[in-house]
C-alpha cells in the first residue's frame, strides 16, 4: 500500500486494511500529542484514495475490516465519504466493518441525518479521543474543543447508530488534577454511554508542548500507583450501560478490561491486584519515563 509518514491506527484495527484517507491531523495542536507533528493536514483526492482502495482489492483477498486514516478522516466533506464507503461496499462485500478516526470538531460538521447516511453506506464504527472530561483540562492539552461540544459530538455518534469507541488518557491532568480528571471523566462518558471505552496512559514524547512543561517543573507526571488510583476513582463513579471497557494498550501498566456495568467489580479488583504488586513503582519496569 501507498502509505505517507508514519501511521497510526487504534488497537482493533491491528488487522484491517488501511487506507489514508487524510494526511495528518485537522487539528494537531494538542499538547501531548506528536503522532502527526510532522505532516502537514490534508484531505487526498478522492480518486487517489479510490485508486489505494484498487491495490487493496487486488493485494488481499479477503478483508474483513477496513480503516479510514489519517488523523481525522471524518473531516472530509461527506459527498466525498459516501463516494468511498459506496466504492467499498461494492468492491468488498466481505467486509464487516469501516472504521474511522472523528475529532469532535469534525463530528459536528455532520448533521445527524449525514452519520445516519454515512452508516446507512457501511461506516460501522467512530474512533473520538475525548482524553478528559474536565472542561479545565480539555482547555490546558488545547484540545480544541469545550466539555460540551465533546458531548454533544460523542452522542451524535451514538445517536446515528454508528459504535462510538472513545479513549481517555489516565494522568493527562498530572497530578494537580487527577482527582477531577477521574471525576469529570466518569461524568462525561456517563453522558455519552459509548460502546467502548479505552482508557490509555499518557506517555509524553519529547519536542511537544507538554514535554517542555515537565522539564520546567510545571507539569508532574502521576506514578503507576497514582495512575491505579486515578483509573479506580473513575471506575467506581462509571454509569454506563453494555459498555465494552479495555485498558490493555502498551501504554498501561497494568492491564484491565470488562464490560460496565456487570463487570465493575472484576475490574476494580483486577485494580486492587495492580496495586499490590510488589515492584509496581518501578518505572524502569515499564522502559519508559
Ligand atoms: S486531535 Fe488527536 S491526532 Fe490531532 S493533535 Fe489532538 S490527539 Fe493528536
Amino acid at each position: 500500500m501507498r502509505y505517507e509518514g508514519a501511521l497510526y491506527r487504534p488497537p482493533s484495527e491491528a488487522y484491517s486494511l488501511i487506507v489514508q484517507a487524510t494526511i495528518g491531523c485537522s487539528h494537531n495542536k494538542c499538547t501531548f500529542c506528536s503522532m502527526y507533528k510532522d505532516k502537514k493536514f490534508r484531505i487526498r483526492d478522492t480518486e487517489e484514495i479510490i485508486e489505494d482502495f484498487k491495490i487493496g482489492r487486488e493485494r488481499y483477498k479477503v478483508v474483513k475490516r477496513i480503516f479510514i486514516a489519517d488523523g481525522d478522516a471524518l473531516t472530509i466533506k461527506t459527498a466525498e465519504l459516501k463516494k468511498i464507503l459506496t466504492f467499498i461496499r461494492e468492491n468488498f462485500p466481505e467486509c464487516e466493518r469501516v472504521g474511522i478516526y472523528g475529532s469532535p470538531k469534525a463530528i459536528l460538521s455532520k448533521t445527524l441525518d449525514e452519520l445516519k447516511e454515512l452508516k446507512s453506506l457501511g461506516l460501522g464504527i467512530v474512533y473520538l479521543g475525548i482524553e478528559s472530561g474536565s472542561e479545565k483540562i480539555l482547555k490546558m492539552i488545547n484540545k480544541g474543543v469545550s466539555r460540551d461540544e465533546m458531548v454533544e459530538a460523542g452522542k451524535r455518534v451514538v445517536e446515528s447508530g454508528i459504535k462510538l469507541s472513545v479513549t481517555l488518557i489516565s494522568g493527562i491532568g498530572g497530578k494537580e488534577h487527577s482527582l477531577e480528571h477521574a471525576k469529570e471523566s466518569a461524568k462525561i462518558i456517563n453522558e455519552i454511554n459509548p460502546h467502548y471505552l479505552g482508557l490509555l496512559t499518557l506517555i509524553v514524547e519529547e519536542g511537544t508542548p507538554l514535554y517542555e512543561d515537565i522539564q520546567k517543573g510545571k507539569f508532574q507526571l502521576l506514578s503507576p500507583r497514582e495512575i491505579l488510583l486515578e483509573t479506580r476513582e473513575m471506575v467506581m463513579d462509571l454509569e454506563v450501560d453494555n459498555c465494552i471497557f479495555r485498558s490493555n494498550h502498551a501504554s498501561n501498566y497494568v492491564p484491565l478490561r470488562g464490560t460496565l456495568p456487570q463487570d465493575k467489580d472484576l475490574i476494580l479488583l483486577q485494580i486492587q491486584e495492580g496495586l499490590e504488586i510488589s515492584n509496581l513503582e518501578d518505572r524502569d519496569r515499564f522502559r519508559r519515563l
